[in-house]
C-alpha cells in the first residue's frame, strides 16, 4: 500500500542522513575533487548501509548500484508524475516498510492522507486519498449523480479548454452553495464537508509558502532544522514523535484551529488596554422560530421546510442581514440610540448546538456609562404599562427571569442567578464588587 510513502516524513526521521550524505548539485559528473566521492565518506555510507535500520535493507541495492554510480551510494527521490507534490532534490528515498504504525501516523502532507476504502469486489479494497478527484462525487452520489461538476471535473474542463481562468476550491464552494439549484445547501453534511477540505488546503498552501520562504531566505543562513531537531519523546510509548513545539502550527486563519480565537483573544485584549472597559455589553440571540419574516422566506424558498434547523444557509443569510440592518438603521443614530457614537466594537458570533447564532458585542461609545445610566438608556426597571406600553409588553416577554431547574430556584434569598434582586434606590457601582448593583424599586423590577 503507497499511502504512507510521504517523502517528506521519511526524509524527516532520516534527516541526519542527509546532512552528511547530501551530494553536490554536480553529483552527475565523475570528478574525484567531488565531495561525495570522498573516501571518508565513502566508508561512512557502507557503515551507515551495514548499521543503519533505514538503509540497513537497501544494503543489496547499494552494493550493485555502487559500481555503476560512484558518486551516487544512496537512491534518491524523484517523482515520475508531475502532480505529485514539490520534493526536495537532496531527499533520500527510504523504504516504506520499515517505519512503525505510529510514524505513518504522523504523515503531515494531505495529499497523501487516506480518506477511506473503495470496496471493488469481495475481496479486493482500494485505498481511496483525501485528494483523489473522484472523492467528491463518490462521498456524494447523490449531489453528482453523473459524476460531473465537481471540483476536480470543472478544474479539468477550465485546462482542457485551455481557460486561464483557475476556479479556486473556495469560490467553487460558495458558487455551488448559492447556486440557483439547491440540493448543495441543503445537503446535511456537503457544505461542513466542504469547508473542512478548504481548511486543510489553505493550511497545506500556507505551509509550502513559509517552506519556500525558508529555503529561500534562511534567517541568519542558518540551515533548516534537522530531522533529529524535530523529534521528541512520544508520552504514550519509548519512540519519538514530532515536536509541536518547532514544528509549524495550524496558523490563525484557520478557523478550526485553536489559534484562531486565541489571536481574537489577544485582539480583544489589546483594546481593553487601549480603549479601557467597553461602555456597553450586549448580548443577542436569534428567536428564529418567532421571526415571521425568516418563516415567510422559508416557507417560499427552495423545499420550504420551515424548521431552522434544516435550513442554515437561509437563517444565517437572514441574521447577518437582520444585524447589518440593526447596525444600520439604529445604532449608527445616536438619536435614536442615545449611546453617543460608537467609537470602537468586537462581536463574537457563536453558534448554537442547533445552529442559531449568539452574538456578545463590546461597544465603546462617547456617552459614559454614568451619562447613560442618568439618562435612563441603561436601566433596571419595568417600564411604565400606560406610556411605554410597547416597551412594557416586550420587556415582560422576554426579559423577566423566571426561576426553574437550571437555577435551582426560587430560593432565600437568592437562585443561582441572583434572583429576586435586592432592592436599590439607583445603578451604581461599589468599590470590590465584580458587578453593578441596579435600580430596583418594586416586586415587579426584581
Ligand atoms: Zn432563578
Amino acid at each position: 500500500m503507497n499511502y504512507s510513502c510521504n517523502v517528506r516524513a521519511h526524509a524527516l526521521y532520516s534527516g541526519i542522513l542527509g546532512a552528511f550524505l547530501e551530494p553536490n548539485d554536480n553529483d552527475t559528473n565523475s570528478s574525484e575533487n567531488n565531495s561525495i566521492y570522498n573516501k571518508t565518506l565513502r566508508r561512512a555510507a557502507i557503515w551507515l548501509a551495514q548499521n543503519n535500520p533505514y538503509l540497513h535493507s537497501l544494503a543489496n541495492n547499494l552494493s550493485s548500484e555502487r559500481t555503476h554510480e560512484p558518486n551516487n551510494p544512496f537512491s534518491r527521490a524523484r517523482h515520475t508524475n508531475s502532480n505529485a507534490p514539490a520534493v526536495n532534490p537532496h531527499d533520500i528515498v527510504i523504504l516504506n516498510y520499515n517505519f512503525l504504525d505510529e510514524i505513518h501516523n504522523e504523515d503531515f502532507h494531505y495529499t497523501r492522507l487516506m480518506a477511506g476504502f473503495v470496496q471493488k469486489s469481495d475481496n479486493l479494497r482500494l485505498p481511496i486519498s483525501i485528494y483523489d478527484p473522484n472523492l467528491e462525487p463518490l462521498l456524494f452520489p447523490d449531489l453528482f449523480t453523473d459524476d460531473k461538476e465537481h471540483f476536480h471535473d470543472i478544474l479539468n474542463q477550465l485546462q482542457s479548454n485551455n481557460e486561464m481562468r483557475i476556479e479556486t476550491y473556495e469560490k467553487y464552494i460558495k458558487q455551488r452553495l448559492m447556486n440557483i439549484d439547491p440540493r448543495w445547501r441543503l445537503h446535511h453534511y456537503w457544505p461542513s464537508w466542504s469547508y473542512l477540505q478548504l481548511e486543510k488546503l489553505r493550511y497545506h498552501q500556507n505551509m509550502q509558502c513559509l517552506l519556500r520562504q525558508n529555503s529561500t531566505y534562511p534567517i541568519n543562513n542558518e540551515p533548516l532544522p534537522s530531522g533529529r531537531d524535530l523529534l521528541q519523546p512520544s508520552n504514550y510509548t519509548s519512540r519519538n514523535i514530532l515536536n509541536e513545539n518547532i514544528i509549524i502550527p495550524v496558523p490563525s486563519f484557520v478557523r478550526t484551529g485553536n489559534t484562531y480565537f486565541h489571536q481574537k483573544q489577544l485582539h480583544l485584549n489589546a483594546m481593553l488596554q487601549k480603549f479601557r472597559l467597553p461602555t456597553l455589553f450586549i448580548t443577542l440571540s436569534m428567536a428564529e422560530s418567532r421571526w415571521t419574516h425568516l418563516h415567510d422566506i422559508l416557507c417560499n424558498s427552495d423545499n420550504g421546510d420551515t424548521l431552522p434547523t434544516n435550513r442554515p444557509f437561509h437563517c444565517a443569510n437572514y441574521f447577518v442581514h437582520r444585524f447589518q440592518s440593526l447596525k444600520n438603521e439604529l445604532y449608527k443614530k445616536p438619536d435614536l440610540t442615545r449611546f453617543g457614537d460608537i467609537t470602537n466594537f468586537f462581536d463574537k458570533v457563536e453558534f448554537q448546538n442547533r445552529g442559531a447564532v449568539h452574538m456578545h458585542n463590546c461597544y465603546w461609545t462617547t456617552n459614559t456609562i454614568e451619562v447613560m445610566i442618568s439618562t435612563n438608556v441603561i436601566r433596571s426597571t419595568v417600564p411604565d404599562p400606560e406610556h411605554e406600553s410597547e416597551l412594557y409588553a416586550a420587556v415582560l416577554a422576554n426579559q423577566i427571569h423566571t426561576c426553574d431547574a437550571r437555577c435551582q430556584g426560587p430560593a432565600i434569598p437568592a437562585c443561582k442567578k441572583r434572583f429576586p434582586r435586592p432592592f436599590s434606590e439607583t445603578t451604581h457601582y461599589e468599590e470590590n464588587n465584580s458587578r453593578y448593583t441596579y435600580k430596583c424599586l418594586s416586586q415587579a423590577d426584581s
